[in-house]
């Protein structure tokens, strides 16, 4: 039996240069803006909540963006994709305390010629001056390396993040990144010898299975990646999809047991073809959900 390991998507871990420029200049370009905006907000709004709601706007978009300059520079280390998320984040953190000084200190641009670790340490000095006041009392130092540490850590750690996210396989010999099929659902089977079969490319298993409609019940959920361009690169993901009764609800968890086997291109077709007869299926008549 050969290396089960081989019928797998193994993924080349490159990373461009084109990737990692874009990456750092895209995101710098994204970065010195948007904190500038991030930082008038910060200044401007007095209410805790609504400061909380705009941090985890800001991180969300900037970790949108990260997670967009890696695609686009088809980073396909996810490793790499990290840590230039990472330094992104940082950058965005030192950046939008830039920004905050710069406001604080009516448009004074001069702030941008501090470096870094002075910056931090004016920081410090105006925690301890008690600048950040609520209701007239100033904030205490311990509270507010409390919050100020929860947004560096919102920041940086949804950058590092959404860079990583991804991990569909790519096409090498086209450079595209492969698009996932929608989930179609299949009845339940024995998952093991099911993936035994398939990696032993006995592609029967799967498609003698009997066509089941796209419910909520428990079974497999099969799910194919294909490159938009050529007919060489398909790969196939399955999982388990368990129903669980919980009072008056379901719990449905969902389990990948399989994840990017190497199919040929006529499996992964099946795979498109039943799902849209199972879609035809439903629509026809009533569906039962109980
Ligand atoms: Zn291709």
């Amino acid at each position: 039996m050969s290396d089960a390991g081989d019928r797998y998507y193994q993924g080349s871990g490159a990373v461009p240069l084109k990737g990692t420029l874009l990456m750092l200049v895209g995101g710098l370009a994204v970065v010195i803006p948007s904190t500038l905006v991030y930082a008038w907000g910060e200044f401007h709004v007095s209410h805790q909540k609504l400061k909380a709601i705009i941090a985890i706007v800001f991180a969300t978009l900037i970790g949108g963006a990260v997670q967009a300059l890696a695609r686009y520079g088809a980073v396909r280390s996810r490793l790499f994709a990290g840590l230039a998320g990472a330094t992104i984040g940082a950058l965005a953190l030192y950046f939008a305390w830039m920004w905050f000084l710069v406001i604080y200190f009516q448009w004074n641009l001069q702030v941008l010629l501090i470096d870094p670790g002075d910056l931090a340490k004016l920081v410090v000095q105006m925690v301890n001056q008690g600048v950040w006041q609520r209701r007239g009392a100033a904030i205490s130092p311990t509270e507010l390396s409390f919050l100020f540490g929860g947004e560096a850590l919102l920041l940086i750690g949804s950058a590092t993040l959404m860079a990583t996210r991804n991990s569909e396989p790519y096409c090498e010999a086209c450079g595209k990144w492969t698009k996932p099929s929608p989930p179609m659902a299949l009845p339940a089977t024995d998952s093991d010898g099911l993936t035994r079969e398939l990696e032993n490319e006995r592609y029967e298993a799967l498609l003698r299975l009997p066509q089941s409609p796209a419910t909520e019940d428990a079974g497999i959920s099969a799910q194919v990646y294909s490159c938009p361009t050529c007919e060489e690169s398909n790969y196939l993901t399955l999982s388990r999809v368990d129903v669980k009764k919980k009072g008056k609800d379901l719990a449905v968890t969902t389990t990948e047991f399989l994840t990017h086997l190497i199919v040929p291109h006529d499996v992964a077709e099946w795979v498109r073809r039943q799902r849209t007869a199972a879609l035809e299926n439903t629509s026809s008549g009533p569906v039962s959900r109980t």
